[in-house]
C-alpha cells in the first residue's frame, strides 16, 4: 500500500474521489470549478471568467467549420530525429509519448472546409502536442496546408500556438522560419489571403515568422503573445513592463494586430474577412 492510501485510510478528511475526473474542469483564469460539458457548450470558453482555455485541432475543425465540410489533410512524412536527440529522454521517446497523448502525428493540423460557406485551408498548431513547438513536421505541414490552399485556390488560415522552435531539431527547426515565409509568399504570387488567428499562447520562433505576416492578423482574446518572456526582457533592459504587455490587447492598442475577437464571434467574423477578401476571386 503506498503512503498516500495508508493516510487516506486513516484520515477521515481525505476522501476517495467519487467523482469521474473528467467531470469538472479547473478554470485557469479565475480557479473555478465548471461543469466540463458546460464549459464545452460554451466553445471552451469559462462562462464565469470569459478565460479562453487552449484547444487543440480536433475542437477548434469542430467549432468553425460549417457541418460536414471537414476534411483532414494527412500529416507530412519528414526525417525523424535527425540529431539523434537526447537530453533526459530520447527526443525519439518524446515524440512517441506526445503522439500517444494527442493521436496526432505532430503539432499541426490541416484540414479543407467551409467557413459560413467559403471554402478555406485551415491549420491549427496543438500546444499540447510538445508545446506547440515548430520542427521539420510543423514547417512541412504549414507547406502543405498552403499548397492545398494554392491547388483550391482559397485562403489559408492559420490558428498559432507554439512555444516555439523545437529544440530537438536545432538548426533544422530555424529553418522553417524562411521556409513558411517563403511558402506564404507563394501564396501572396497567387493572389491569396493568409490569414492568422493568434491564439494562447504564441511566442518565439514561430512568432518571428508566419505568425506575424497575416494580411489580416486576428487575435483571441488575452492571449499571451510574445517573442521572448517577460522576465527575460525585464532583466534585460531593467524596466518593470505594462501589466498587460504581450497580451492580445497590448498589440491591438499598439497597432500589431488587426483585432481581438471573442471565440464565440469567432467563426462569423472570419466568414466576413474571407468573404471580403475572397469577392474578386468570385468574380
Ligand atoms: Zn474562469
Amino acid at each position: 500500500m503506498s503512503w498516500l492510501n495508508s493516510v487516506r485510510n486513516v484520515l477521515p478528511f481525505v476522501a476517495k474521489r467519487e467523482t469521474p475526473e473528467n467531470l469538472w474542469h479547473k478554470c485557469k483564469g479565475c480557479g473555478q470549478m465548471i461543469f466540463t460539458k458546460e464549459l464545452e457548450d460554451n466553445l471552451y470558453v469559462c462562462p464565469k471568467c470569459d478565460h479562453h482555455d487552449r484547444i487543440g485541432p480536433k475542437i477548434r475543425f469542430a467549432q468553425l467549420f460549417d457541418e460536414g465540410s471537414c476534411s483532414e489533410l494527412p500529416a507530412p512524412k519528414v526525417p525523424e530525429d535527425p540529431l539523434k536527440f537526447r537530453d533526459q529522454k530520447r527526443y525519439t521517446d518524446r515524440l512517441k509519448a506526445a503522439r500517444t497523448d494527442s493521436s496526432e502525428q505532430d503539432a499541426l493540423i490541416n484540414a479543407r472546409g467551409a467557413i459560413d460557406g467559403h471554402r478555406v485551408v485551415v491549420g491549427v498548431q496543438d500546444f499540447g502536442f510538445m508545446g506547440g513547438s515548430m520542427g521539420l513536421a510543423v514547417g512541412e505541414a504549414f507547406v502543405r496546408g498552403v499548397e492545398a490552399a494554392i491547388e483550391d485556390r482559397v485562403p489559408y488560415v492559420i490558428f498559432t500556438a507554439s512555444g516555439g522552435a523545437r529544440m530537438q531539431e536545432g538548426i533544422l527547426s530555424l529553418m522553417q522560419m524562411p521556409r513558411s515565409t517563403v511558402a506564404i509568399q507563394m501564396l501572396h504570387d497567387a493572389g491569396l489571403p493568409y490569414i492568422v488567428v493568434l491564439t494562447d499562447p504564441t511566442s518565439g520562433g514561430v512568432m518571428a515568422a508566419y505568425a506575424m505576416l497575416g494580411d489580416v492578423q486576428i487575435a483571441e482574446p488575452k492571449a499571451t503573445l510574445a517573442f521572448t518572456g517577460r522576465r527575460v526582457i525585464e532583466s534585460t533592459i531593467r524596466e518593470k513592463l505594462p501589466e498587460d504587455f504581450q497580451t492580445s490587447e497590448y498589440y491591438l492598442e499598439h497597432g500589431m494586430i488587426d483585432m481581438v475577437v471573442h471565440r464565440k464571434d469567432l467563426r462569423e467574423q472570419l466568414g466576413t474577412v474571407i468573404g471580403y477578401l475572397s469577392a474578386r476571386e468570385a468574380a
